[in-house]
């Protein structure tokens, strides 16, 4: 037993990575305090992962619309007006509704719920704004992230704007230039074009979003493109100054491109404000820590995005939850991501898993089964029938290696084939599975049955 301000576990930061910690850790008979210093649900649930996807169905009922009349159905008027007051209120009513959700979650496991800034000094307490003091047998860090900032002349003017704000704008920008076409860039370049904004994406490697597949990412591209969005490849920003109430963001190239705001999306830095008196072993601004989640000192855990190892909330999750069982009980769980998705949520979505086509040819001898959507009877009616699925299977043996999907259900349809992974379950025993008909996920199926030559619709 514990005296009354003191803890077995203190988690710092309540994102998916610290909630997730808090809670697991308080169902192991633990007591925990959680010190959160901005918001319940950290980014993702703030201005990350949640409030985008009101954008992205925005973005998706607005395209309905607009198949409407190809399809028989007429609108009496085909205009639309977007009111953005409503637009922010309905993505904040979810945001409320959902972080509410968290420190209720929270409160009934019985975990002990603070604000503020906690530091940890040098005795390994944690210390909130600088007076209380929370004693604690086990420290979790999970201070999360925060945008990442360039040195560029002009970068702070004020018409720059990080994703958070980007998510409050009460008006539309007639023009918008999205500097860094990632996950992040690329999802709201959509969400605000679709909302009416002229968007541009500057990047500066030769294609956007280049951690997915290379030829997922040229159809998002072609497809971006096709819908609107200007995108610049293989350039970059060498300043950016404000005329005549427009931003001018300028390239290397002698190029200026002109816009009303500018999105800033090179990224996100660990937040490491938590750390305090600490000293732990960092890589390039992120905490190291092993497989275990724990730190380079003993008996500190650092889940999330703090580690930087993958910026992504159901990363955070696991890593979290291995953070507190091994707190609690001894280091005993380890974090494996090898079968961890990601998705990027455009229109059409682009969803991966395991290595890229290009990172397993280089380990193994490889099948790639492949098939389009365009000969998917499901995405045939539905007219969503763009993008397609391939699947990297180890010639030899049938493992999966990666599946790649671009097109409908793409960000659903890949927890299947990350199931199928985490199972070690090989292409042959796959295609015994009886899909339902007409479903997207027949083109899942059929990857897999080409990767051993028996698709029956190529
Ligand atoms: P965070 O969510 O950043 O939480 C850390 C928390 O710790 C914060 O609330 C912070 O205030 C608090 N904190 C920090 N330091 C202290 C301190 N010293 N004292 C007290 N509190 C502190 N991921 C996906 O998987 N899917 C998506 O669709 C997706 N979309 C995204 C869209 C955007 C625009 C952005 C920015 C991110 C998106 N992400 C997405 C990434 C996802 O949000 C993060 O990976 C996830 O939130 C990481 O969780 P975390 O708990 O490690 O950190």
């Amino acid at each position: 037993s514990v005296a009354d301000d003191e803890y077995h576990v203190a988690v710092i930061g309540g994102g998916p990575a610290g909630y997730f910690a808090a809670i697991r850790a308080a169902q192991l008979g633990a007591k925990v305090a959680i010190i959160e210093k901005r918001w319940y649900g950290g980014t993702c649930l703030n201005v990350g992962c949640i409030p985008t996807k009101t954008y992205l169905k925005n973005a998706e009922i607005i395209e309905a619309i607009e198949m409407g009349a190809a399809r028989g159905i007429n609108f009496a008027s085909t205009k639309y007006s977007i009111d953005m007051n409503q637009v922010v209120k309905f993505k904040d009513g979810v945001v409320k509704r959902l972080t509410m959700g968290v420190e209720a979650l929270l409160k009934s496991n019985g975990v002990d719920v603070f604000r503020g800034v906690a530091k940890i000094n040098k005795n390994k307490d944690v210390v909130v704004d600088g007076n209380r003091i929370i004693k604690a047998d086990k420290i979790i860090l999970a201070g999360g992230s925060k945008v990442s900032r360039i040195n560029i002349p002009g970068i702070d003017n004020p018409r720059i704007l990080s994703s958070d704000e980007l998510l409050s704008l009460k008006e539309v920008p007639e023009t918008l230039t999205v500097i860094g076409g990632g996950v992040i860039g690329v999802e709201m370049a959509l969400a605000m074009h679709a909302i009416g904004s002229k968007v541009t994406i500057v990047e500066m490697m030769d294609r956007i979003v280049p951690a997915i597949d290379s030829e997922a990412s040229k159809v998002l591209a072609d497809t971006l493109k096709k819908k609107g969005i200007k995108i610049l490849n293989s350039v970059s920003i060498v300043g950016i100054e404000e005329a005549k109430n427009k931003l001018q963001v300028k390239l290397a190239n002698g190029e200026v491109i002109e816009s009303d705001k500018a999105l800033l999306s090179i990224g996100r830095v660990p937040d490491l404000e938590g750390v305090g008196e600490i000293e732990f072993e960092t890589e390039r601004g992120k905490i190291k820590v092993d497989s275990f989640m724990e730190t380079s000192v003993k008996g500190i855990y650092a889940p999330g995005d703090v580690n930087g190892i993958k910026m992504l909330a159901h990363v955070a999750f696991r890593m979290g939850e291995v953070a507190a069982e091994n707190a609690v009980k001894g280091n005993h769980r380890e974090v494996k991501l090898a079968s961890a998705p990601s998705v990027v949520y455009t229109i059409p979505e682009v969803a991966m898993v395991g290595l890229t086509e290009e990172q397993a040819r280089e380990k193994y001898d490889i099948r790639v089964g492949r098939f389009d959507f365009a000969a998917n009877g499901r995405a045939m009616a539905s007219g969503d029938n763009l993008g397609f699925v391939k699947v990297i299977a180890d010639a030899k043996y049938g493992e999966i290696l990666g599946v790649h999907i671009v097109g409908p259900t793409a960000a659903e349809m890949i927890n299947q084939a990350a199931a199928l992974m985490e199972l070690e379950i090989t292409v042959d025993e796959v295609v015994k599975v009886i899909y339902g008909h007409p479903t997207y996920s027949e083109a899942l199926y059929e990857a897999f049955a080409d990767v051993l030559g028996e698709s029956i619709h190529i």
